[in-house]
């Protein structure tokens, strides 16, 4: 295996203004340090696009600090271990990081976990077994806390979260409906999934009618990914005593001013509704169990994995700017090299 000096990395150039453009970020190549004691030079191999990144590049301090400009961005990553300046890591591992947006990473070791297991795909850990499916099962075991027989509406269903909130819910014996932007998002819910009823809300004049039609016994719990006219159609539609797990609102992520709230926000007092918000990340401890379900899961073929896959970091922001246009269908993920060219 050839030992590079130099790498790349994609750094924020400018803070975006409505959707991104490729303008705000820069493709920088740059020397490749070598690990201090108790680091790992880890080669990337995949690495995650994901939505809240786009909150990280407004200069506003709120659960995770914002990017800085001229600086690397970060985000989930998987990786093969190169270079080991600590004996809990060798040579050869594959281990999941934080340090993605770059072909190699200096990692410590104590931010790596390293990947068991070979029947797994390693990008898995980005996807099912990593932030999004550990978002998902949160949001639906904790805050939701769901019951066989219950309905539940889940918006942007067919990607990285909502696939796995959609799939997570069928084998819990809940009614799902799903809203999603394609004909063939809304075609693999109801083919592959199974879901009970789907809405594509681009072909939907009226959201309220198409969930009221979908839900005729109303919903339970809405685990909202959109925000904005969904959130507004699922206060319409709840049932009392109503959950919603507040997961994301990636209709608002690219506006410009201020988005009003729901105006229909009192359904919220008159059915009891409890809104939760909910971050993936404040949820560790549920790991073990976590991890044992979904591997049982996926191992079962109960959850299946569907991903949109963009080749090189160079690619890596257009992946990204795809996210707000539903060009993905499943996780988003860039693939930074191929096992063969790692074995040159
Ligand atoms: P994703 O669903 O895989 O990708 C984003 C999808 O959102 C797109 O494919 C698109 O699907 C849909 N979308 C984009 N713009 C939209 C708009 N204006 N209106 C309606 N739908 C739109 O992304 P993800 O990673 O799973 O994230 C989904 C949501 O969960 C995001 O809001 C994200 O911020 C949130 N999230 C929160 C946490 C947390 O800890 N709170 C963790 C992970 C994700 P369609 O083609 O169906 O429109």
């Amino acid at each position: 295996m050839t030992m590079s000096t130099t790498t790349r990395e994609i750094r924020l150039k400018s803070r975006p203004h409505g959707l991104p453009t490729p303008d705000n970020f820069d493709l920088v190549e740059t020397t490749l340090a070598a690990p201090s004691p108790g680091q790992l030079l880890v080669r990337n191999t995949w690495m995650s696009v994901d939505p809240y990144m786009r909150g990280r590049m407004v200069d506003r301090e709120t659960y995770i600090p914002p990017f800085k400009l001229g600086e690397a961005l970060e985000g989930a990553a998987v990786g093969v271990v190169e270079r080991s300046n600590d004996p809990a890591f060798s040579i050869g591992d594959r281990v999941v990081h934080f340090s993605g947006w770059r072909d190699h990473a200096i990692v410590t070791a104590s931010d790596a976990t390293r990947i068991t297991g070979t029947d797994i795909a390693p990008q898995t850990y980005l996807s099912a077994l990593g932030f999004p499916g550990l978002t998902a099962y949160a949001g639906l075991m904790r805050i939701a806390e769901v019951k066989a027989g219950e309905t539940i509406f889940v918006s942007a269903a067919s990607g990285a979260v909502g696939s796995i909130v959609a799939q997570i819910a069928k084998s819990k014996g809940l009614r799902v409906v799903a809203s999603v932007g394609s004909a063939d998002k809304a075609k693999w819910l109801i083919d592959e999934v199974g879901v009970d009823a789907v809405i594509n809300y681009r072909e939907t004049p009226d959201l309220v009618a198409a969930l009221a039609q979908a839900a005729p016994e109303g919903i339970d719990i809405y685990f909202d990914n959109v925000g904005g006219n969904h959130l507004e159609a699922a206060l319409a539609i709840a049932n009392v005593n109503a959950r919603f797990v507040l997961c994301g609102m990636i209709s608002g992520y690219n506006a410009e001013q201020p988005q009003a709230g729901p105006s229909n926000i009192f359904a919220a007092i008159e059915k009891r509704i409890r809104l939760q918000g909910l971050i993936g990340a404040d949820h560790f401890d549920l790991s073990a169990d976590f991890n044992r379900d979904m591997i049982g899961w996926l191992k079962a073929g109960q959850v299946k994995i569907r991903e949109t896959v963009a080749d090189g970091l160079e690619n890596a922001p257009s992946a990204f700017i795809d996210l707000f246009k539903g060009a993905n269908h499943g996780k988003m993920l860039v693939r930074l090299t191929t096992d063969a060219a790692l074995s040159r």
